[in-house]
């Protein structure tokens, strides 16, 4: 194996040009990719460090938007006062992240490309209906992050690819996240899910509620929140609506049984705490 460390994004881009395909692999925090290496999956032919890539890191606040960079560390999302205050489920899942240690270590960008059914930000990201700038030698392009991750593991990212950037763009809503895991911390969640909302009195006028560890990918739970907007009465019923979104599976966290019934009861939970003013 060749490693490589460009400092630069030219220097990255005159690295790849050297490669035929992309028999190459990049390295950012090393959090997912090293403990894999470890397990015995075969070392990459070439693997390209990029955490010293400049300008890959840091979060820019503008008017309407925020743009984080690929390579910002969950510890500096949990740091942020513009995420907590503009962003909070993204905030939150980052505080939840890990330990700290692994939140200094691991990015943003690696939790995205490594696309996790149960990676945090993502129910977040999803939720707050993030873009993604994604760069190649010659051109950029902006693609939502729904698109963008095509399955367990798997993202658009063409030969040559790099992901630059997260943008999101500032919402007149409110948003939350929670977690289950089966310890309170350095878990993987056994279910995520990321609340984005307004109230109206008592009532949701806007819902949006994502989930992660319940189906290949993030999902949306529209059937449910459709039938919740403007209508509460659902809110003590059982949710039966869920299982129009999700598919989750057995292993070796959790069956699938127990994912969807805790999905439903922490997300009944949360959802009336929001509407009684209780949540904290
Ligand atoms: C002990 C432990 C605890 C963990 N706890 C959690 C947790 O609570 N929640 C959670 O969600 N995850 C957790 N993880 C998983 C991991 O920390 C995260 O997924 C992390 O965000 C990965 O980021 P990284 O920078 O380390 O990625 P890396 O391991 O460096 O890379 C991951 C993947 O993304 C690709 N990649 C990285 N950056 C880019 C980029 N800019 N452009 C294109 N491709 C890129 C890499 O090629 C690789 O395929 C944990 C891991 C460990 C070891």
């Amino acid at each position: 194996m060749k490693y490589f460390c460009p400092s630069t994004i030219a220097e990255y881009f005159e690295v790849i040009q050297t490669f035929k395909d992309r028999q190459f692999t990049l390295l950012s925090g090393g959090t997912d990719l090293v403990p894999r290496y470890e397990n015995k999956q075969p070392l990459p032919m070439h693997l390209i460090d990029i955490k010293k890539l400049e300008g890959l890191k840091g979060i820019v606040e503008r008017d309407n938007e925020i743009e984080i960079g690929s390579l910002t560390s969950i510890e500096d999302l949990k740091k942020s006062r513009v995420i907590q205050k503009y962003f909070t489920a993204l905030w939150m899942a980052a505080t939840e992240f890990a330990g700290v240690q692994i939140r200094h270590r691991a990015t943003i960008g690696g939790n995205i490309c490594n696309a996790s059914p149960a990676g945090d930000t993502l129910p977040p990201l999803y939720a707050l209906n993030a873009k993604l700038k994604v760069i190649s030698q010659h051109s950029q392009r902006l693609v939502p992050i729904s698109e963008f991750i095509t399955g367990p593991g798997e993202v658009d990212l063409k030969s040559g690819e790099i992901l630059e950037s997260v943008i999101l763009y500032k919402q007149p809503y409110q948003s939350t996240f929670y977690k289950l895991g089966l310890r309170s911390a350095m878990a993987i969640a056994v279910v995520n899910f990321s609340v984005t909302y307004k109230l109206n009195g008592r009532t949701f006028s806007y819902l949006t509620v994502t989930a992660g560890a319940v189906a290949p990918t993030i999902v949306y739970l529209k059937t449910l929140t459709d039938a919740i907007v403007n209508n509460t009465k659902i809110l003590d019923g059982n949710f039966e609506q869920i299982d129009q979104d999700i598919a989750p599976i057995t292993d070796i966290r959790a069956t699938s049984t127990y994912r969807q019934k805790a999905l439903i009861n922490t997300l009944r939970y949360t959802l009336n705490s929001i509407i009684s003013g209780n949540y904290v």
